[in-house]
């Protein structure tokens, strides 16, 4: 029998049964062969636990009141409705032990008291660490991990977070975001990697790798979610959840790659984009969720709607009169599951339309088939409430360290003036009187960000953020004691809040630490009416600089806010992105020395609002205001960080300097060698950045393009020789008609402040199938 109700009470695995392929496939179709209409559109709906009206996305202590579950409530959903799928949403976070319960009682009820004994798909947004688990040990948000450039952290950050989430009874996570960070403004950039292709890339494999493993049905892995497809992160506005328009070139140039680099690696699912795209949702659109998740990219997994999306069809984008017709509008495009929080409508709704024939069952199958098997490939079946032992193992110091590390590695020294002393300023001695200030300089939300313990980090996740670990205050405070260090805010993250007191502290410090940034906030209620850091802030900086103490700045937000006329005030500028509970010791340890920073910009740090450009921009994106070509004059450069030794770079090589494109087409490589060396005094890493230019192309070229890197290690007097192999895909770009091409002309190829050329001759070739780069 397909039934597999035994497994529920007993919680052992069924020895005679795995979840390879064949198998699986088999049991989804007999499984499928017993299901009514009722079962299988239930298979396709996701609820929240409580079925409230009222938004739970929000800070609300009694919450967690309405989230209680009531067996009444669950049982309508489950049993009555039949139920797929629930997510996650709570006020606040539950302990693992809590978790454990709701997720037990969920599957009780679906296994033991339903005909055909399914598993609930509960699903989660553990997107920096299990952010709803009280104990878990958080991490930076993606941005400040992909600062780190080093995917194998990021991996472990991720195998960790889905530790966390099975040890609270949860096989399915909405991470990674793989949205491109190209919209400094949108207020999810902290949950993007970076405005690079290459970079989103290697960040989001690391973590996707770490989700799921090799196998998701492993007691310490989870389902991924690659979100949010697509275009969700590039609003012409900013602003969130707006329209965008993404031309096919940059669709595949940008956009897509990362979706299909995770899709190839074997994601399990995608959210879709909540937005428009050139005019049409998202969810609406048969173009994006098929003809090009399906058939361009491949993807054979479950595709889920974004949070009350088949609704917003109709009140938000207008395509759609009524819900009927815009549920009939999703699913035919080629929504699996929708996420409808608030009622069933979408339940009666797509029930009525198939028996109407308006949907096609053929479509409800598919759909449904792709829900089962991620259910079988889980575990589910076998062992609901897999990895539940591993509770013991969740917040451990190992744990910690692992943030620690994170933190240490995200944190970028983007300026180290030298002041009158003849030396840089950072790092700070011991003995210096040292003045700390500013809004974020004592603030554990501002380092979390959203998505901590609640959805936006805020009031009541105040309650949850781990008490010993330090803000920056308090572990500068712990490093030199209280008569080395004085702390005024300053400044609130809107207003003024002693800054008369700050400024007559300063006068009296060797040195002082100004922290700015923005506090927490997630999605919509990030939007910003103004890039520019608030006049507050500035206006702090300004005055607490004015009195002539040289001034490190702080930077910790979740964005690259205008920083305007200060912008060259300060002498030293760290930013720590959103570096979790670990960033305060972090950033002392860096400020102090006894961490070297090593973080790199993922992004590029804009001056000005006219300037909000990446740095793989077109050649004509360089004019200034007077039409000539000096205009892209960013405040800090993408890939810039520095160090407290020095690495220099020499010897920069390639294999061949003229290649045909023929020889490239048959797997011709150029092999690019360069020597980097530690000439400083301390032990250090750097990021060994190597990126490529077509000089002449048929669509405008970028400027430049990451096209490898590599983080190295090397201590004092140390060198070493990298290497790096380029291949077909490294040379190609989307062509005019929207196929990847290689064109023979010119490539310059340039790491740190060397670059040497390669000359392609020949014809120009489409290379094989979509724009596949190598292995990364
Ligand atoms: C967000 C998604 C998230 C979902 C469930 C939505 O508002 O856009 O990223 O996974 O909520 O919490």
């Amino acid at each position: 029998s397909v039934r597999s109700s035994g497994a529920f009470a007993q919680g052992i695995l069924d020895d005679s049964v795995t979840t390879s392929v064949e198998n699986v496939e088999a049991r989804v179709d007999s499984l499928l062969n017993e299901m009514t209409l009722e079962e299988k559109v239930g298979q396709m709906t996701q609820l929240t636990l409580s079925m409230v009206s009222k938004d739970p996305h929000q800070d609300n202590p009694s919450a967690i009141r309405e989230h209680e579950l009531s067996p009444e409530k669950l049982r309508n959903v489950v049993v009555e409705h039949h139920v797929g799928s629930i997510l996650n949403v709570t006020g606040q976070a539950f302990s693992v032990g809590h978790w454990a319960e709701v997720i037990r009682q969920v599957q009780r009820t679906a296994m033991e008291e339903t005909r055909l004994g399914i598993p609930i798909l509960y699903g989660i947004d553990a997107v920096h660490g299990a952010n709803y688990t009280r104990e878990a040990v958080l991490f930076p948000q993606n941005q400040g991990l992909a600062a780190t450039w080093n995917p194998a952290l990021a991996q472990e950050t991720a195998a960790i977070t889905a530790r966390d989430v099975r040890a609270s009874g949860i096989p399915w996570n909405f991470a990674p975001v793989l949205d491109m960070g190209r919209e400094p403004r949108w207020p999810r950039l902290y949950e993007t990697f970076s405005e690079d292709a290459h970079l989103t890339n290697v960040m989001g494999l690391g973590m996707l790798r770490g989700y799921q493993g090799t196998d998701v049905s492993n007691a310490s892995r989870v389902a991924g979610t690659l979100k949010h497809f697509v275009g969700y992160s590039v609003p012409e506005s900013g602003l969130d959840r707006t329209p965008a328009r993404i031309s096919d070139i940059e669709m595949r140039e940008h956009q897509l790659k990362p979706f299909r680099k995770a899709i190839d690696a074997g994601a399990k699912s995608i959210m879709i984009n909540s937005g428009e795209v050139n005019g049409v949702p998202a969810h609406a659109s048969s173009y994006l969720l098929q003809d090009v998740l399906r058939e361009e990219l491949g993807f054979e997994g479950v595709a889920v709607s974004d949070w009350l999306d088949v609704k917003k069809l109709v009140n938000v984008h207008h395509v759609a009169d009524n819900e009927r017709e815009a549920t009939k509008m999703a699913v035919m495009a080629g929504m699996d599951m929708s996420m409808v929080p608030t009622d069933l409508s979408f339940y009666d709704h797509l029930v009525s339309l198939v028996r109407d024939g308006e949907v096609p069952e053929s479509r409800i199958n598919e759909a449904v088939r792709r829900i089962l098997r991620l259910k079988f490939q889980t575990g589910l079946f076998e062992e609901p409430l897999r990895g539940l032992e591993q509770a013991e193992q969740v917040g451990s110091t190992r744990d910690r360290r692992v943030s620690l590390q994170a933190a240490r590695e995200s944190v970028t020294l983007l300026r180290n003036r030298e002041t009158d002393q003849g030396t840089p300023l950072l790092p700070l001695s011991d003995t210096q009187d040292v003045l700390v200030t500013g809004p974020t300089a004592h603030s554990m939300q501002s380092m979390h960000n959203g998505w901590s313990y609640t959805w936006q980090g805020g009031g009541a996740a105040q309650k949850m953020f781990p008490e010993e670990r330090p803000t920056l205050m308090e572990a500068v405070r712990e490093r030199v004691g209280t008569d080395g260090m004085t702390y005024v805010p300053g400044a609130t993250l809107t207003d003024p809040e002693q800054v008369d007191e700050a400024v007559a502290a300063a006068r009296e410090a060797d040195v002082a630490v100004v922290a700015l940034g923005e506090g927490a906030y997630a999605e919509t209620p990030g939007n910003l009416n103004d890039m520019a850091l608030p006049p507050a802030q500035r206006t702090l900086l300004h005055r607490v600089a004015d009195t002539g103490t040289p001034v490190a700045l702080v930077l910790i937000q979740g964005r690259p806010r205008l920083l305007n006329d200060t912008a060259d005030l300060p002498d030293a500028v760290l930013t720590a992105y959103n570096p979790g509970p670990e960033g305060g010791q972090a950033l002392m340890e860096v400020m102090y020395g006894a961490v070297n920073p090593s973080g790199h910009l993922p992004y590029t740090y804009p001056r000005s609002s006219v300037g909000m450009r990446t740095y793989d921009r077109k050649y004509s994106e360089n004019q200034d205001r007077q039409g000539g070509m000096s205009g892209f004059d960013p405040l800090f450069s993408f890939g810039h960080g520095l160090s407290y030794t020095r690495f220099d770079y020499s010897d920069l090589t390639v294999s061949r300097d003229s290649m045909t494109t023929g020889a490239l087409q048959n797997g011709g490589q150029v092999e690019v060698e360069v020597t980097v060396t530690n000439a400083g005094e301390r032990r250090g890493q750097d990021v060994a950045q190597l990126y490529l230019s077509d000089l002449v192309a048929s669509v405008t070229p970028s400027v430049k393009e990451l096209t490898r890197f590599a983080k190295i290690d090397l201590a004092p007097g140390e060198r070493t020789r990298l290497s790096f192999s380029l291949r077909t895909d490294d040379f190609s770009f989307i062509g005019r008609d929207g196929e990847p091409v290689v064109e023979p002309g010119t490539f310059r190829v340039a790491v740190h402040n060397l670059s040497t050329s390669v000359d392609l001759v020949g014809d120009r070739f489409l290379t094989e199938g979509p724009n596949r780069s190598p292995e990364e």
